[in-house]
């Protein structure tokens, strides 16, 4: 039983956030404050590339803009769930305005929680962490 030193018995595995948005502020902004929080962030600049790297990071969450270039946050987050190897991912939905019938919209296109932006972060956390902890 030879334990290397400093290893940890228990060492959880950091969790692999995808941040999917387009406007850069917010992209290095959020992902700074996830990288900070001790979570892996892969960040996609448009709705193809967020569909890209769903696939190819597999990630532990999907955090997906809904306004965005190329593929929008609706039909990126449907064409995810439409796939068997990505479909389990949870998705939380940023939209910039707390549109009427902006939650109803992001949950019929089956994201699995929405907010708003500019984000909460507190607020947000609350929410990957009740998504990741439903996966665990
Ligand atoms: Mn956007």
């Amino acid at each position: 039983m030879a334990a290397r030193a400093g290893a940890r018995p228990y060492e959880a595995r950091v969790p692999k956030i995808l941040l999917v948005e387009d406007n850069e502020l917010n992209r290095d902004m959020l992902s700074r404050r996830l990288s900070r929080r001790g979570f892996e962030v892969v960040v996609a600049v448009d709705g193809e590339e967020g569909l890209a790297l769903a696939g190819a990071e597999a990630p532990d969450l999907v955090l997906m803009d809904m306004s965005l270039p190329k593929l929008d946050g609706w039909a990126a987050t449907k064409a995810l769930k439409a796939d068997p190897a990505t479909r389990a991912i949870p998705v939380i939905a940023l939209t910039a305005h707390a549109m009427r019938g902006d939650r109803e919209k992001a949950l019929a296109a089956g994201c699995d929680d929405y907010d708003t932006k500019p984000v909460d972060l507190p607020r947000l956390l609350k929410k990957v962490e009740a998504l990741l902890a439903k996966r665990a």
